[in-house]
């Protein structure tokens, strides 16, 4: 029988995780988990509801009513797939403000734990090599520049026909960047394990075949 692994992939906000992740997952065939949609569907669902990020206790209410669940590659919140509205600049901030709140950490790390721990994943997110699996068996921090992220996310978020500026989604990514860092519950930051790919001068394809030449099956 095959041995279930996991294969860790960290790292700031554009830097190409989730690209990078899919397509590892796709050429191994393992299952692909994007963390940061989880916290995202939070995000939304904190808006949707206009729960303030300052009343604590009406945050524990909603987290205690909400299930966050992936379906064929969605992300279900509440039962309804929210795959489509979660890429916006507003629920990126939401998702980045509530993702500061240990007890939200504990519920959406205790559900990553489940998910990867019975068959192979790639899991993506900010904290996935030092808590959610800080055993995995491959372990990656990515990185590149803040403006090659910022270009990056400015031409996806055009591409959906969002009306952002290059300025603001520089900044966007900066302000992320430094609550992500400056975090008391797990702040992101490279495992002293994991190995840092800057994949600012690098294709895609090359980061995917780097990392699938290292795995073992
Ligand atoms: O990866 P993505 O940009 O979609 O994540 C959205 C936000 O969720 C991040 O800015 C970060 O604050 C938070 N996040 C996190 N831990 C993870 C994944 C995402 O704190 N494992």
């Amino acid at each position: 029988m095959e041995k279930v692994f996991q294969i860790a992939v960290d790292g700031p906000s554009g830097a190409g995780k989730s690209t990078v992740a899919k397509a590892v997952a796709k050429k191994l065939n393992i299952e692909y988990i994007d963390t940061g949609a989880m916290y995202r569907a939070l995000g939304l669902k904190i808006l949707d509801m206009s729960v303030s990020m300052d009343d604590e206790d009406a945050l524990r209410t909603l987290l205690g009513k909400t299930d966050i669940d992936f379906v064929d590659g969605n992300i279900i919140l509440d039962g309804q797939v929210v795959s489509g509205l979660i890429r916006t600049p507003e629920v990126s901030m939401a998702a980045s403000r509530c993702s500061a709140f240990p007890f939200i950490r504990e519920k959406l790390v205790k559900a990553q734990q489940k998910m990867g721990e019975s068959k192979s994943v790639i899991m993506d997110g900010r904290d996935i090599a030092t808590a959610v699996f800080p055993n995995a068996k491959y372990k990656y921090f990515i990185t590149a520049s803040d403006e090659e992220r910022a270009k990056r996310r400015y031409k996806e978020l055009l591409e959906k026909g969002e009306d952002v500026t290059f300025e603001q989604v520089l900044k966007d990514i900066r302000q992320r960047d430094h609550n992500d860092m400056t975090r008391d519950a797990s702040p992101l930051k490279k495992a002293e394990d994991a190995e840092e790919i800057d994949t600012t001068n690098m294709s895609i394809d090359d980061v995917v075949d780097y990392i699938c030449r290292q795995v073992k099956l």
